[in-house]
């Protein structure tokens, strides 16, 4: 963290503007205001409040079209509201990529799949989801993502990581069995077609009560998790450490100290709000006052109460997701958490806020999303990645299918489909075969060869001898 200005003190009383030199550093120790203004003009923007290196357009991510910095972190809110989903906001869930190549996504509520497909981000890739409770509206596409992205070719397990319960039945495991359950038919038909291991879940279920405890720690990423009060036990908040970076978010619950404890000197702290306004909602959603006061003060934090936190914590970026983005309520919400918190504050909402994050330097965007974006295929990284390619495992092989129509489907209603004879154009006719090859492959010289040999290559640089094998291998014997 800069140390350059201090935004809470702001003890500089200079008129001087702001100047900037050659690297693109504040050098104006003292102003208080970096953007130009005078003092004292209300601005809590700090000096390192500003782009990263790493950034293509300074005012809008355009999504697939910017490289991550090796030492950077980026968090998108992919959706941002409990109730209702609208067109500007899906259910909550958070995008967490760093730059190592890791992705993580914490909790995963409804519309956001089509928001991450906006995103550029392939299907098979969207793995590691962090559950903070197990409300609907935390959870409700991972069906969706559970049934259709291993035909696109995740042919590996869907990991999830979430906490126990009080008893076993309250636990995130028992509600991947139930969505086993409940997507039985979709699966089983589904399994006409190479799926692999596709629908296997890990389920990672921690205990619940082990505040601070690790649930996940690998390639240098550690991620820790605490209790929060949330009308019921098991709801959890987790915080993400990696490369001297730090977020934290508190999914929904309570104001409370463990979560200020836990939570000190974050870089990025994201907590749940809602307005303390239940005469309005009240007459939006016509639902009596006492509905509303008694859901906030059984499970949720309120603005002030979420100003107060920010200021216990003191994080470089305090931020709010969670919340109806209702415009007349925004200067509600602000003028609450300004209540205690004079730092830096930006709201994780509507949909997609993308908030870039270095020792440095730190900036929010919005997402250019486009209203009807298509799956991306995977990149060569990712390729390698999701196919165990390696210099000498250079084919793609499709698993076997566990079965076909034959086996799930009765001759009657397969004898009633019309012969295609009558529908095809003679010279285009084709033979339908609903039955998948056994043993199909995919030979990567005549698909994407060139490009996953480079990546190939530069992955697994240190190895040579492999490296020329693979060369000789795809320029072709
Ligand atoms: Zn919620
Ligand atoms: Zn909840």
């Amino acid at each position: 963290m800069s140390n350059i200005f201090n935004a809470k003190t702001g003890t500089a009383a200079s008129e001087d503007l702001p100047v900037q030199n050659s690297d693109s550093h504040w050098v104006n120790p003292t102003i208080k205001n970096p953007y130009g203004g005078g003092p004292n003009t209300g601005i809590t923007l700090p000096p390192y409040y500003r782009p990263t290196p790493s950034l293509k357009n300074n005012n809008v991510y355009f999504p697939g079209m910017e490289e991550l910095g090796d030492d950077e972190m980026r968090i998108s809110f992919i959706g941002s509201t409990p109730i209702p989903v609208t067109r500007a906001q899906a259910g909550t869930c958070i995008m967490v990529e760093l730059g190592n190549g890791k992705r993580f996504f914490f909790d995963f509520g409804s519309g956001c799949m089509r928001n991450i497909i906006a995103m550029s981000v392939p299907l098979t890739m969207v793995n590691d989801i962090f559950f903070t409770h197990l409300h609907v509206d935390h959870y409700a596409d991972l069906p969706y993502l559970y049934a259709f992205a291993p035909w696109m070719g995740r042919w590996k397990p869907l990991r999830v990581h979430g906490p126990s319960g009080r008893t076993s039945r309250d636990g995130i495991k028992q509600m991947i069995e139930g969505m086993k359950m409940m997507t039985h038919w979709h699966t089983d038909s589904f399994n006409i077609m190479p799926i692999g291991d596709g629908y296997e879940v890990e389920v990672n279920e921690f205990d619940f009560r082990d505040d601070n405890g690790i649930c996940y720690q690998q390639d240098g990423v550690t991620i820790r998790h605490w209790r929060r009060s949330h009308a019921k036990d098991g709801a959890s908040a987790y915080r993400l450490d990696w490369n001297g970076l730090s977020f934290v978010y508190t999914g929904d619950g309570r104001p409370d100290e463990l979560t200020v404890q836990l939570s000190q000197k974050v870089d990025v702290f994201v907590s749940e709000v809602q307005p303390d306004t239940s005469n309005l909602q009240s007459l939006k959603f016509g639902v009596p006052t006492v509905l509303a006061t008694t859901t906030i003060d059984s499970a949720h934090s309120l603005h002030y109460a979420v100003g107060y936190m920010f200021k216990q914590i003191q994080p470089r970026l305090a931020m709010v997701t969670h919340t109806s983005y209702d415009e007349e309520l925004v200067p509600e919400i602000v003028a609450g958490i300004r209540t205690h918190w004079n730092g830096l504050f930006q709201f994780g909402a509507p949909d997609v806020v993308v908030v870039n994050v270095t020792k440095d330097a730190i900036w929010t965007r919005k997402a250019a999303l486009p209203e009807s974006g298509n799956l991306r295929q995977p990149s060569a990284r990712e390729a390698i990645e999701l196919f165990d390619l390696s210099p000498l495992k250079t084919e793609i092989v499709f698993p076997n299918t566990k079965h076909t129509v034959l086996d799930i489907q009765e001759p009657f209603i397969r004898d009633q489909e019309i012969d295609p004879k009558k529908y095809y154009p003679p010279d285009v006719y084709r033979e339908p075969n609903p039955i998948f090859p056994a043993n199909f492959k995919i030979d990567m010289k005549t698909m994407i060869g060139e490009k996953i040999a480079q990546a190939v290559k530069s992955k697994f640089e240190g190895i040579k001898d492999n490296i020329q094998g693979l060369k000789d291998k795809l320029q072709g014997e």
